[in-house]
């Protein structure tokens, strides 16, 4: 029965004092300085009280789910990784659900006919494409009064200018429709191209599509490979080419074909 008797009191105990240092705490704060503020010198114990009590506020204030935004999607990987086939997976989804898509891929990549979204594994699907000049909130809205878009797919989204991808991110955000882009993050020099860039600054969610290196690590660079079979270390960021000149590579494989 003690035992009993004496965890009760150490609860007590611990309620008491707990109370008492809050109690000293707001005795302390100066009058000027709001209650939930932060005070200068909080004590551990008061500022996690706080930071618990202002989440808790957060989430109930929370909008519920059915007035969520649409957000800005980006799927990033170096080649060959499986990204065409992911998107061509979604949209293929959506519409057995019923839903339309917009696919949008870059005007200079025909490698899968012209306006077509190609897979390596034989998929496609037709794309309206855009150019570097294209305004692509006009080209999203224009569409969507046309019938409802469930989302919009921007395939080789590495290729989009800086300027587009912020264009995306207004469409988003007030014509309340999913963008999910898909590209490569970095070209075969190891630098970010300009649409991924700011895809990598604005997206609300990025999703990393992986591949593997030959040694088994996941790859996350490219090199180009000129006609002697060796890594190419200079020249233009924008080449469309087959699979056969490019190849990706963990970082550590990549600076040994570079010699970086
Ligand atoms: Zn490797």
């Amino acid at each position: 029965m003690s035992h009993v008797y004496g965890a009760a009191m150490t609860k007590f105990t611990v309620l008491l004092s707990s109370r008492v240092r809050d109690h000293r705490y707001v005795a302390r704060r100066p009058s000027n300085q709001p209650r939930r503020g932060h005070s200068r010198n909080p004590s551990p114990e008061t500022s996690f009280k706080q930071s618990f009590c202002i989440r808790w506020l957060n989430a109930r204030s929370e909008p519920v789910r059915s007035d969520r935004m649409a957000k800005l999607y980006f799927h990033y990987s170096t080649m060959n990784a499986g990204k065409s086939t992911l998107l061509l997976q979604a949209a293929h989804n959506y519409q057995e659900m019923g839903m339309e898509t917009f696919l949008l891929t870059a005007d200079f990549d025909d490698r899968a006919g012209e306006g077509k979204i190609g897979s390596r594994i034989g998929f496609a699907k037709k794309a309206t494409t855009y150019r570097k000049e294209d305004d692509l909130f006009a080209l999203i809205a224009q569409r969507t009064k046309v019938g409802a878009v469930a989302c919009v797919m921007v395939d080789e989204a590495q290729w989009l200018s800086s300027e587009q991808v912020w264009q995306l991110a207004r469409a988003a955000d007030d014509l309340n429709v999913p963008v999910m882009c898909y590209g490569l993050r970095v070209d075969f020099k190891g630098e970010l191209f300009p649409g991924s860039a700011t895809l990598l600054a604005l997206a609300d969610d990025l999703r990393e599509v992986r591949t593997i290196c030959h040694c088994g690590r996941k790859a996350t660079m490219v090199i180009r490979k000129g006609e002697d079979g060796k890594a190419v270390t200079d020249g233009a960021q924008v080449v469309v080419g087959g699979n056969e000149t490019y190849l990706s590579l963990c970082r550590r494989h990549w600076r040994e074909a570079t010699g970086n």
